[in-house]
């Protein structure tokens, strides 16, 4: 039987993709293309917005009470009342937005005694590998080797450092025993920038239209490793949401992760 599917942000930019692939696959019913009450192209048919044949779904401004699972790739301004909508009405939930504050995390956490919840800032499968990997690498390489962050993603962005270069920095205080975030260094400028011992400095390259990179260096005297992943469009994400939104649904309540998804314990 097919899941209903709502996606909350469904005429901004990850949206639309994950509207698109939905229709492709056979597992979903779409029951709401939700967008901010302001957006240009409200009660427009919610297929044509996204490049595709009419889907007789408006993109509404009220989200439907009865599914199975919810994909969320808004704003954190929008984050509570749909972490609310569904737990109100027992949806699950695929969180995809980035930039939410320590408390908003934390009803989400809450949220996950009651749903099912999957949050992951990053939904490629090579990203999340890249999860698993760097605190690993780290640990092994020890407290001589410097690590700096580099992420680069389109002007549009309005969050930084991108969730996914937080989320590598924090694999990797838990694996190190640094402190997360307090052992993070955001750019660096002036004539007192001398690097400290065991910071991790994390750097935002905003430009053109970047899908999204990341690069972690680990870097000592002598050599350098360097790890990195690159997205070529944003339909590597919106499979991944897609994936954890047939997952999520036959899951017991928790808040899980896009390393539970995949599988992906190493
Ligand atoms: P976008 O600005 O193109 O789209 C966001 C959409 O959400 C807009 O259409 C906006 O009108 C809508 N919106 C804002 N407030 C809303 C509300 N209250 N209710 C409903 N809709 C609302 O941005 P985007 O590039 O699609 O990214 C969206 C989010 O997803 C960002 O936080 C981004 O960082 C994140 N993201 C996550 C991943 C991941 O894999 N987890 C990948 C890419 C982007």
């Amino acid at each position: 039987m097919k899941s209903r599917l709502i996606i909350n942000g469904a005429g901004g930019r990850m949206g639309k993709r994950i509207l698109a692939l939905a229709c492709e696959e056979t597992d979903f019913s779409i029951v709401g293309a939700v967008e901010y009450p302001k957006h240009a192209d409200l009660g427009k048919d919610a297929g044509i917005v996204a490049g595709l044949a009419s889907l007789n779904l408006p993109l509404g401004n009220s989200l439907p009470e009865e599914a199975e699972v919810l994909i969320d790739f808004s704003l954190p301004e929008a984050a509570d009342g749909i972490i609310k909508h569904c737990q109100h009405h027992g949806i699950a939930l695929v969180m995809g937005t980035t930039g939410l504050s320590a408390a908003q995390k934390q009803r989400l956490a809450e949220a996950g005694e009651t749903i099912a919840i999957v949050q992951a800032t990053n939904m490629s499968l090579g990203m999340n590998l890249l999860f698993a990997l760097v605190g690993k690498i780290a640990r092994s390489l020890g407290q001589e080797y410097d690590i700096e962050i580099v992420e680069a993603h389109h002007r549009f962005k309005k969050d930084a450092p991108s969730g996914s270069a937080l989320s590598l920095a924090e694999a990797i205080c838990r694996e190190t025993g640094r402190a997360y975030p307090d052992d993070l260094t955001h750019g660096r400028s002036g004539q007192e920038a001398l690097r400290k011992q065991g910071e991790i400095g994390m750097h935002a390259v905003r430009a053109g239209d970047i899908v999204g990179q990341h690069t972690v260096l680990y870097s000592t005297l002598g050599e350098s490793i360097t790890l990195g992943h690159t997205a070529h469009n944003r339909d590597t994400f919106a499979r991944g949401a897609l994936r954890a939104a047939q997952w999520v649904c036959r899951q017991k309540p928790g808040l899980y992760s896009m390393q539970d998804v995949l599988g992906l314990a190493l």
